[in-house]
């Protein structure tokens, strides 16, 4: 075998630098490890493990026709996982092994570990950058400190990147076909079968989103109602897709992208800028990987313990609208509109005063996009505790954000149907109008007094 492509969340043949230098060692082989125990510690939500199953098929039909065999292997964590990869590469006598870096303290963990083991078994290791367009460490400010805000990480991030060509590469043709026959393990409960999962679909998807979206994301991003987003987080969960990629596909219709930053087209680009500020702080501060407040003079707010409270977030029974539409939505499709991220959490935090690490781990279990630096950083940035928040005393108001962002109640209606008949000014904090006309059991109380909740978050964090 000589030479192995080992993939993790970066299950793509476009713009994969690392895989593409492995084909030119030579390699014909390439391996994923399925670790059940390892995903169930880190809260992965059974919607991502099917898409990935999903995608694997896909990419092993697919390399097979470039005469490269997936071998899907199982260990139950990542211990385990180094052991047998070290086993399989010795008794297949391996000695290259090229993959992806992966940023998480258990990834970089278990790299380091393979990386020891290796070498004492006299095979070389290489390890790439390519879920970034900036590798972690490589956007510092001038004393090489990582920056804790993000518009001078994203103004130095454009000085490094804004000549720059991005090109779009696909797996060069290699050798003959070979027969791949699909493994038991890669079984799927098609839990995610509305997200495709084959190269065609995806292009088609993200060419449409630039040709008809991209100009007018910046007006229509913050409408849940409006499909004017990408909805491409799963696939750049999972390295389906990366920002390379994105960028150099917008780049191709709109060669200045980056050199006008502050232009319209910008604004999603921007977005992919936030995903690596997150991976970068993730590196640069790793209690971020052990829940810890990224600003700790908030650890000692007391956050309060009430299970049915947490458990009516979970629910969508709040008795907000808007909170409750956005909750079921997650649990419906295992997605949920960034705004609407944004005034769960704070929801959570703030009128419910509950923990912000209770409702990661919550959105990890649920989301088909679950991943930790966006995750944590979301997560830390609606709490108030993390780099470059939202201060503690912008506490959203869920029902005039509904009344901004959901003016029609369009979306209310599609996941909260019990409201489906209440007048479009009325529904977005319904109870009056409800009780009026004698209605009230059809929806939930609200469970906190917006007014009351927010001078109780505002003492909490004052303290
Ligand atoms: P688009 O608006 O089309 O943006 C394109 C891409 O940019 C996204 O796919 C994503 O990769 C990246 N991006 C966009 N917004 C952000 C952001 N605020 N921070 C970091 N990257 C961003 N994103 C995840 O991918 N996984 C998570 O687990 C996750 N958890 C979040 C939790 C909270 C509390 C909050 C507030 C945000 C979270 N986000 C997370 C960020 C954001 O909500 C999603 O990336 C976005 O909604 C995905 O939809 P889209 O692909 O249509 O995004």
């Amino acid at each position: 075998m000589d030479t192995i492509f080992w993939f993790r969340r970066d299950l793509r043949l476009f713009n994969n630098f690392a895989l593409y230098d492995a084909i030119e060692q030579g390699a014909k082989h390439a391996v994923f490890y399925i670790t059940p125990v390892q995903w169930k510690n880190h809260g992965v939500a059974a919607i991502q493990v099917d898409l990935l199953k999903r995608r694997l098929v896909y990419l092993g039909n697919l390399l097979a026709k470039h005469g490269i065999k997936l071998h899907v292997l199982q260990s139950d964590d990542y211990q385990s996982c180094v052991e047998q990869l070290i086993k399989f590469c010795a008794a297949n006598q391996v000695k290259k092994i090229f993959a992806n870096k992966e940023y998480e303290i258990n990834e970089q963990l278990r790299d380091t570990q393979f990386l020891s083991l290796a070498d004492k078994q006299d095979c070389s290791v290489y390890l790439y950058d390519g879920d970034l367009i900036a590798p972690p460490g490589t956007v510092t400010t001038k004393s090489g400190d990582m920056y804790k805000v993000f518009t001078p990480f994203k103004n130095e991030w454009l000085k490094q990147h804004q000549d720059s060509h991005f090109y779009f590469k696909a797996l060069p043709d290699t050798f003959s076909e070979i027969e791949w026959i699909e493994p038991e393990l890669l079984k799927s409960d098609n839990s995610s079968q509305k997200w495709p999962v084959d190269d065609e679909s995806l292009s088609h998807v993200i060419q449409r989103f630039i040709d008809e979206k991209l100009s007018s994301y910046k007006e229509s991003r913050d409408f849940p109602a409006i499909k004017g987003t990408s909805g491409l987080s799963p696939y750049l969960a999972l390295g389906i897709v990366s920002t390379y990629q994105l960028v150099a596909m917008v780049q191709q219709q709109h060669v200045d992208v980056l050199t006008s930053a502050k232009s319209n087209l910008f604004t999603w680009v921007n977005e992919l800028v936030w995903r690596e500020f997150y991976r970068h702080l993730l590196v640069a501060f790793p209690q971020l990987n052990k829940y810890q407040n990224f600003n700790q003079k908030y650890d000692s707010v007391q956050w309060r313990e009430n299970e049915p409270e947490f458990n009516a977030w979970c629910e969508g029974k709040t008795g907000y609208p808007l909170v409750d539409a956005a909750m079921r939505q997650l649990k419906e499709t295992g997605w949920m509109h960034n705004r609407l991220r944004m005034v769960v959490a704070s929801f959570l935090t703030k009128h419910l005063l509950i923990d912000w690490r209770k409702g990661e781990r919550f959105f990890m279990k649920h989301l088909i996009d679950g991943d930790l630096a966006s995750n944590n950083g979301g997560w830390q940035w609606a709490a108030s505790t993390g780099c470059d928040a939202q201060p503690y005393f912008r506490i959203f108001n869920p029902i005039t954000q509904s009344e901004r962002f959901d003016p029609n109640g369009e979306f209310i209606r599609k996941y909260v149907p019990e409201l489906k008949n209440v007048p479009d000014k009325q529904i977005h904090f319904p109870h009056k109008y409800l009780a009026s006309i004698g209605c009230d059991s059809v929806y939930w109380p609200a469970i906190v007094d917006h007014k009351a909740a927010r001078q109780r978050a505002l003492d909490a964090f004052k303290v």
